[in-house]
């Protein structure tokens, strides 16, 4: 696999992200609603840059099962806060499709927050189906499927502290679905 971006890159990311999403709540409180898995490590090093007060929500959705094609999206969201009234920020590790974020972000509005805003640590150039642009984004990226810093392939990779590009000698094709 060959490296994107390294650790003091993405920490770099992660900090400028920070002041911009500070720029905009300021010493509002913020209720993160993080979609797990991926996010993970980018939300652990997120919120240690932030002052304002902030509630974490885990939300868990998934199009990928266990190998690099996206299969049937699904949300789970039995561990949610409540966000009525909250300005709520959804954080999720990379902008694909859009698919995921797009249907997180339906599924949240229903539930009737202040403010509804997103950030992603990556975004994927070329890939979007959906028309929606996240409101706080740390890196583009190119099309090639990525793990690391969180983001896993087959569970796998997700405590690399860098970002890095799988190479096809890297790739198994995934013959079973996962749960
Ligand atoms: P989308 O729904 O935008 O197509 O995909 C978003 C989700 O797919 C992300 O939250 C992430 O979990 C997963 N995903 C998309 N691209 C990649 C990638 O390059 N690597 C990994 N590990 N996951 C990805
Ligand atoms: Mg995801």
């Amino acid at each position: 696999m060959k490296t994107l971006l390294t650790e003091k890159e993405l920490q770099a990311g992660v900090h400028d992200m920070a002041a911009a999403i500070t720029q905009r709540y300021g010493d509002r409180p913020v209720t993160i609603v993080a979609v797990m898995t991926g996010a993970l490590v980018f939300l652990a090093d997120l919120i240690r840059q932030l002052k304002m007060p902030i509630r974490i929500s885990l939300i868990q959705a998934s199009s990928y099962r266990g190998g690099t094609e996206p299969g049937a999206l699904w949300i789970r969201d039995d561990m949610m806060l409540d966000i009525e009234d909250r300005d709520v920020l959804i954080v999720d590790d990379i902008f694909d499709t859009g698919r995921t974020l797009h249907a997180v972000s339906e599924c949240l509005a229903k539930m009737q927050p202040a403010s509804l805003a997103s950030a992603v640590l990556l975004h994927k150039e070329g890939c979007q189906v959906i028309e929606m642009t996240p409101d706080f984004i740390a890196f583009s990226i190119p099309d090639e499927f990525v793990v690391g810093y969180g983001l896993d392939y087959r569970d796998l990779y997700r405590n690399l502290p860098f970002l890095a590009a799988l190479e096809p000698a890297d790739l198994i094709e995934a013959t079973t679905v996962q749960e």
